[in-house]
C-alpha cells in the first residue's frame, strides 16, 4: 500500500527519536506501515492522537500529536478542532477528554486499561464520606471516575493539588483517593487531610532504601519522585512531582544524570527528548497503561467497537465538569 520510499522516510522520521530508547532501523521499518496508516487515517478522519507519557515510544513518536501528564492533556484534547480524539492512556484520562468535549467522539483503544486508583473508589464510598464529614470539601485527584469527580467540590493533579488544598477556607480537606499524595500533602498543609486507603500499584512499590544505594554508586545524580510516591520516598528525592514538572525539571537543570522514580515510560521519553543526559534505571511498569499498541489504535480508528467509545451520562458529565473547572480556576488555568 505504501511505496519502498514512504517505508524508508517514516523509518527514518521515527529512528531520529527512537534510536535514544534503543530501537534500531529494523524495529522501526516494522512499524512504519502501521504507522503511516494511522497517521493517513487521522487526517481523512479529523482526528487528534493524545498519548500519555506513560505511552511506549512508537506511539509516543510515531503517531502522537501531542504528548503529556494528564492535566496537559486535558488541555490539548480541549483546545483541538479535530472531531475525534484518540486517547492512548488510560480510561479516566480518556473520560476527562469526553467531560470537556461533549460533542466529539472520544476513543480509548483499549477499553480494559483502567487504574488502580480510579477503580479504588466509588461515588458512593464518597457519598459514605461526605456523610461522616458534614461540611467538609471534597477534593479527588484526577485519577478517579466521572461519578467519583462528580461527587467533588474540586479535582487536583499533582502539580496543582496543594494550591487547590489552600484555596478552601475549611481547617479540614477529604482528600482522595491517594494515601500517599495524601500524607506528602500533609507535610505541606497545617489543614487536617482525611484520606482514603489506596495507592498506585507502580508508585507504592519504589523504595527509600533503594534510592539511597543509587546516590552513593552515581554521586550528582539527581533523583525525582513522582508525588504518588510514598512519604519516605519523596524525602530522599531531590525534586517531587507529576510527570511534566519532571519534564521541566530535567529541561531546567544542568545535572548529567537522573533517576525517574515513576513509570518506565518516562524514562523512554526523557531519553528522546534529551539525548545528551543520562537516565538512570528505577521505574516499574503499568500494566494498564501498556494496553494501548498500534494495532490497537489502527482498529479503533478504522472502526471501534462500543466499548471502545466513551460515553458518560449527561448529570455525570456536568457534575464532573464542575469539578475540573474549579481545578482550573483555582490553578489560574482557565481552559477557556
Ligand atoms: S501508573 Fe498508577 S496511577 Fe498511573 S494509570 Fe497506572 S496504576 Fe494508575
Amino acid at each position: 500500500m505504501f511505496s519502498e520510499e514512504e517505508i524508508k522516510a517514516e523509518t527514518e522520521r521515527m529512528y531520529a527519536k527512537l534510536q535514544h530508547v534503543g530501537f534500531g532501523r529494523a524495529l522501526c521499518q516494522m512499524f512504519a506501515p502501521l504507522t503511516l496508516e494511522i497517521n493517513r487515517l487521522k487526517k481523512e478522519k479529523n482526528a487528534v492522537i493524545l498519548a500519555h507519557s506513560y505511552q511506549t515510544p512508537d506511539i509516543l513518536y510515531g503517531i502522537a500529536d501531542f504528548q503529556g501528564d494528564s492535566y496537559q492533556l486535558s488541555k490539548n484534547a480541549q483546545d483541538t478542532n479535530a472531531e475525534i480524539i484518540v486517547f492512548c492512556g488510560v480510561r479516566f484520562m480518556a473520560e476527562t477528554a469526553k467531560i470537556l468535549n461533549p460533542s466529539k467522539t472520544v476513543l480509548l483503544p483499549s477499553p480494559a486499561a483502567g487504574c488502580s486508583l480510579a477503580e479504588s473508589i466509588t461515588a458512593e464510598d464518597v457519598r459514605e464520606l461526605k456523610a461522616k464529614y458534614p461540611g467538609v470539601p471534597v477534593i479527588t485527584y484526577v485519577n478517579t471516575s466521572a461519578e467519583v469527580k462528580a461527587e467533588a467540590d474540586a479535582c487536583c493533579t499533582s502539580a496543582n493539588a496543594l494550591a487547590i488544598v489552600e484555596s478552601f477556607p475549611n481547617d479540614s480537606i477529604i482528600f482522595l483517593p491517594d494515601r500517599f499524595m495524601a500524607k506528602n500533602l500533609q507535610k505541606m498543609t497545617a489543614k487536617k487531610i482525611i484520606s482514603w486507603n489506596s495507592a498506585c500499584i507502580v508508585h507504592e512499590d519504589f523504595r527509600a532504601a533503594k534510592i539511597n544505594q543509587f546516590r552513593k554508586k552515581y554521586p550528582g545524580l539527581k533523583v525525582l519522585a513522582h508525588t504518588e510516591c510514598a512519604p519516605e520516598v519523596v524525602d530522599v528525592s531531590d525534586f517531587a512531582g507529576g510527570t511534566n514538572d519532571m519534564m521541566r525539571f530535567v529541561e531546567q537543570n544542568e545535572a548529567p544524570s537522573y533517576m525517574l522514580v515513576t513509570e518506565c515510560g518516562l524514562s523512554d521519553r526523557m531519553r528522546a527528548e534529551f539525548p545528551e543526559k543520562d537516565f538512570l534505571g528505577m521505574c516499574g511498569l503499568c500494566p494498564y497503561m501498556k494496553q494501548n499498541t498500534l494495532a490497537l489504535i489502527l482498529q479503533v480508528l478504522k472502526s471501534p467497537k462500543s466499548e471502545q467509545i466513551i460515553e458518560l451520562p449527561e448529570n455525570i458529565r456536568l457534575g464532573a465538569e464542575r469539578a475540573l473547572r474549579k481545578m482550573f480556576e483555582f490553578s489560574k488555568v482557565l481552559v477557556h
